[in-house]
C-alpha cells in the first residue's frame, strides 16, 4: 500500500516528548508552547504566535481576534475546507463566496468587489495545497474598501508570494498543524499577527477569556482551545526540520509535475512566477473528456493499493450550510467542476520517486483503459 499520507517523526520527537512526561509538565501551562510560539512565529516572519489545538479553532480565533461580530460578511472562497464557513458561522457572522481560478484553484480576486457591501468587514483568502492566492489584488481590494484580511494558511507553511512568507501577508492568518500538514504536532493550530491587540484578544480568547486583574470573572465568550506543552513539543522537534521538509515537498512535487505532463486529459496545480508553491498535497483534476470522474479514478487506484483523497465540495453544495438558507442559487462553475474531477495523489514526505513512479503508472494504465487509447 502507498499511502495518501505518512508524518515525519524522527528527529527530536520522542526525546522532547519523554521531557514533558519526565518533568509532568502536560498542560498548556509547560514551556514548549512558548518555545514553538517563539520559533514558529519567527520563521513565518510575524511578531506574536497563538498555539491552539487545531486549525478549526485557529480560524474561529483569528476571526474574533480581529473583531469580527455578529452580521459582519466575511469574503471567502467556495472551494475551501467547511472549517472557514463554521468558524465564520460560530462568531453570527455570514460567509460569503467567491469562485476559484481553474489554474491555481486559489480564490478569484477579480470576484471580489462585486461581494463587498456595507456590511462586509473581512476577506479571507485560503491557500490552496500549497499555492499562494494573489495577494496583491487582495490587499490593494481590502485597502480601498477598509477591510480585513485574514490567511487561512493552514495549506502553506513556507511557501511565499513574490518573496514574503504566506501568513505575514495580511492583518493575521491561521494555521493548522493535523497529521498531514508540512509540519505537524497530531492535532494543533496557531495564530500568527503583528498587531499587539489582536494578539491579546487571541490569547485571550484560547483560555476561555480569562482577565489577567480578576480571575474567573468573564466580560467575552471565550473557549478552551489550548495547545498542551506534549503537541507543542512535537512542533518544536518539526520546527528543526521545516527547511528540509518543504525542500522534500518540491522535489517530489516537481518530480510528480514531470512524470504527469506527458498525460493527456490530466492537469496540475501551477506553479505562478511569483509563487513559491510547497506542493502541500499532489493534486490531479481530470479532464472530462477522459470519461473518468475522482470518484472512479480514486476506487480504481484503491484496488491498485494506492492511497487518495477527494478535493473539498464547494461550500455552497454543502447540505448542513443550504439547510442554513446560505448561498440559495448561488452558483460557483470552476468549483463545482474540480470539486467532482479533482483528487489528490499519494502527497507524504516519506514517499520515494519510486513510489511516484509506480503511482504515474497506475494512473496511466487507468486512464488509457477507459479511453481506449
Ligand atoms: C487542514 C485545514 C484546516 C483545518 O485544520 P484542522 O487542524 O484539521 O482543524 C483549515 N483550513 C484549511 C485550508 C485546511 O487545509
Amino acid at each position: 500500500m502507498i499511502p495518501v499520507n505518512q508524518p515525519l517523526l524522527n528527529g527530536r520527537e520522542k526525546e522532547l516528548l519523554c521531557e514533558c512526561i519526565e518533568t509532568g509538565w502536560i498542560s498548556s501551562d509547560g514551556p514548549f508552547v512558548k518555545e514553538f510560539e517563539n520559533k514558529f512565529s519567527n520563521y513565518i516572519g510575524s511578531e506574536y504566535g497563538i498555539a491552539v489545538c487545531n486549525g478549526t479553532a485557529a480560524i474561529e480565533t483569528a476571526l474574533f481576534a480581529a473583531g469580527i461580530n455578529c452580521g459582519d460578511e466575511v469574503i471567502m472562497p467556495s472551494f475551501t475546507i467547511i472549517s472557514c464557513a463554521l468558524a465564520v458561522l460560530r462568531l453570527r457572522a455570514v460567509p460569503v463566496l467567491v469562485d476559484v481560478e481553474p489554474d491555481t484553484w486559489n480564490m478569484n480576486t477579480d470576484q471580489i468587489e462585486a461581494r463587498i457591501t456595507g456590511k462586509t468587514k473581512a476577506i479571507m483568502p485560503v491557500h490552496i495545497y500549497g499555492h499562494p492566492v494573489d495577494m496583491d489584488p487582495v490587499l490593494e481590494i481590502a485597502k480601498k474598501n477598509n477591510l480585513l484580511v485574514i490567511e487561512d494558511a493552514a495549506e502553506v507553511h513556507g511557501a511565499e508570494y513574490k518573496g514574503n512568507k504566506c501568513g505575514s501577508l495580511g492583518n493575521i492568518s491561521s494555521w493548522s498543524f493535523y497529521a498531514n500538514k508540512i509540519i505537524t504536532t497530531g492535532e494543533g493550530g496557531m495564530v500568527l499577527t503583528s498587531d499587539p491587540n489582536m494578539a491579546k484578544r487571541a490569547a485571550s480568547y484560547r483560555n476561555l477569556s480569562f482577565r489577567s486583574e480578576k480571575r474567573f470573572y468573564h466580560t467575552e465568550m471565550g473557549y478552551n482551545f489550548r495547545m498542551t506543552n506534549m503537541q507543542a513539543a512535537i512542533g518544536i522537534a518539526q520546527m528543526d526540520r521545516i527547511e528540509e521538509f518543504v525542500h522534500i515537498k518540491r522535489r517530489l512535487g516537481e518530480y510528480y509535475r514531470n512524470k504527469l505532463s506527458g498525460y493527456k486529459g490530466i492537469k496540475c496545480q501551477v506553479e505562478k512566477p511569483w509563487a513559491k508553491t510547497v506542493y502541500w498535497m499532489y493534486c490531479i483534476e481530470l479532464a472530462k473528456e477522459t470519461g473518468l470522474d475522482a470518484d472512479s479514478m480514486m476506487k480504481a487506484l484503491a484496488k491498485k493499493n494506492i492511497g487518495t483523497r477527494p478535493f473539498f465540495f464547494g461550500l455552497h453544495e454543502q447540505p448542513v450550510l443550504k439547510d442554513l438558507g446560505l448561498f440559495k442559487g448561488e452558483c460557483y462553475p470552476v468549483t463545482e467542476s474540480i470539486s467532482r474531477q479533482g483528487l489528490y495523489l499519494p502527497s507524504g514526505l516519506t514517499l520515494t520517486e519510486k513510489q511516484i513512479d509506480e503511482v504515474a503508472e497506475a494512473v496511466g494504465d487507468i486512464m488509457s483503459n477507459r479511453t481506449g487509447v
